[in-house]
């Protein structure tokens, strides 16, 4: 039998945080600083979904507008970070501002407690451990990058699919068609080129996306110009076949096959807000963005609060990132200890993301 325990209201913190993302962890240092005891769990490390970037990645936005909790992030080269040098900053904020973290614990269900005195958080551990946790107060900080959106086209499942280019050296000697026309296409396709991979780059616009890195977008260009990248655009992919893709053309329907050993799909993420919508709070539209009070992040459901990129669900109509998320941690930490909240988020475009 699988053994399991029970953290009693004594030793319960005062706040649950579903999520160990950067404005997770931010939201216990903002708590802690007002003297409430936060826990965070997370179903992986911390800083998961940056963990599974690929190598090297380089971030978008500077250095200090990913600064969490005031603390500052600096770069050896004080140029834009990478995801190692942001992770290793992550663990060194959690270790300095002793945040008591939980990782590889994922909260399955998160019910009100019968007298209304908060809520029961259920999780399980990787060895399926399970634990439960009566608190009177949940921040849901779980991302809106859950999992890689899909094309919906045959063969999309089959082996030789990728959905991120990991570790690039793979590609070495290989026929890769890369899909799409943002930053992870873009990046992907510069990479796998410099590892040796015959690349061809798959999207349905004319061209690749106007807000590509700018130390991505000139190279790339470049490469498809003198023909080391080949560009199919204005293509959408009909069917992954073993031995290559079928792409139609958007202007004439006409078809034409592309013989590949690989194929990479990177056309952004979805989010997962199964458990928001298990413990009943309201998720607006197709992209399911939580419903919640801008100036306390308050969902309809008393005590359980939202922070990061989560409140935008899968982000059409928002832009929220890490640089314009800080604000969720302060508010939250604000609301709950009775003091004046900052301004309202704004949920503009930035010019860095
Ligand atoms: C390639 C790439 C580049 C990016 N560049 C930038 C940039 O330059 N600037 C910027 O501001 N943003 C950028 N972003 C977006 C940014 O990474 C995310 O917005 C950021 O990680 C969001 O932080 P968060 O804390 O809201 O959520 P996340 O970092 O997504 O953290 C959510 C956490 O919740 C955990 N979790 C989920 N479900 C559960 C559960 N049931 N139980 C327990 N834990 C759970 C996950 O494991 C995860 O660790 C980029 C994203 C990508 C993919």
């Amino acid at each position: 039998m699988i053994p399991s325990s029970q953290t009693t209201r004594n030793d319960a913190p005062d706040v649950l945080i579903v999520g160990a993302g950067p404005i997770g962890i931010e939201t216990a240092i903002e708590l802690g600083r007002r003297d409430l005891r936060a826990l965070v769990l997370d179903a992986g490390a911390i800083g998961q979904q940056i963990l599974e970037f690929p190598p090297a990645t380089r971030w978008f936005s500077s250095p200090e507008r990913l600064s969490i909790g005031g603390i500052p992030f600096t770069t050896p080269s004080a140029e834009k970070g990478t995801r190692e040098e942001y992770l290793a900053y992550l663990r060194q904020v959690v270790d300095a501002c002793k945040v008591e973290v939980r990782t590889f614990q994922r909260v399955e269900t998160i019910v009100p407690l019968a007298d209304q005195s908060g809520h029961r958080v259920t999780s399980t551990s990787l060895s399926g451990l399970q634990h439960v946790i009566d608190v009177p107060t949940v921040v849901i900080a779980t991302g809106g990058t859950a999992r890689p959106r899909q094309l919906g086209i045959p063969g999309e499942d089959s082996p030789h699919v990728h959905r991120s280019i990991g570790e690039p050296h793979r590609f070495h000697g290989r026929r890769v068609l890369i899909i799409g026309g943002k930053n992870s296409a873009c990046d992907a396709a510069v990479l796998a080129y410099r590892c040796g991979a015959r690349v061809t780059l798959c999207h349905r616009g004319q061209a690749i996306h106007d807000r590509v890195k700018y130390w991505i977008k000139p190279e790339l260009e470049a490469m498809l110009r003198s023909g080391q990248i080949e560009g199919c655009f204005g293509m959408v992919p009909l069917r992954i076949e073993p031995d290559g893709v079928v792409l139609r053309s958007l202007e004439n329907d006409a078809t034409r096959t592309v013989e590949v050993d690989d194929v990479l799909i990177a056309i952004g993420y979805e989010s997962d807000q199964t458990l928001l919508q298990k413990t009943g709070v309201q998720l607006l539209g197709s992209e399911e963005a939580v419903e919640h009070n801008p100036l306390t992040m308050e969902t309809n459901v008393p005590g359980m609060y939202v922070a990061g990129t989560v409140v935008a669900g899968t982000q059409a109509k928002f832009r929220v990132y890490i640089e314009n998320s800080h604000v969720h941690a302060r508010r939250i930490a604000a609301a709950l200890s009775n003091s004046e909240a900052p301004p309202e988020p704004v949920y503009n475009d930035l010019p860095e993301s």
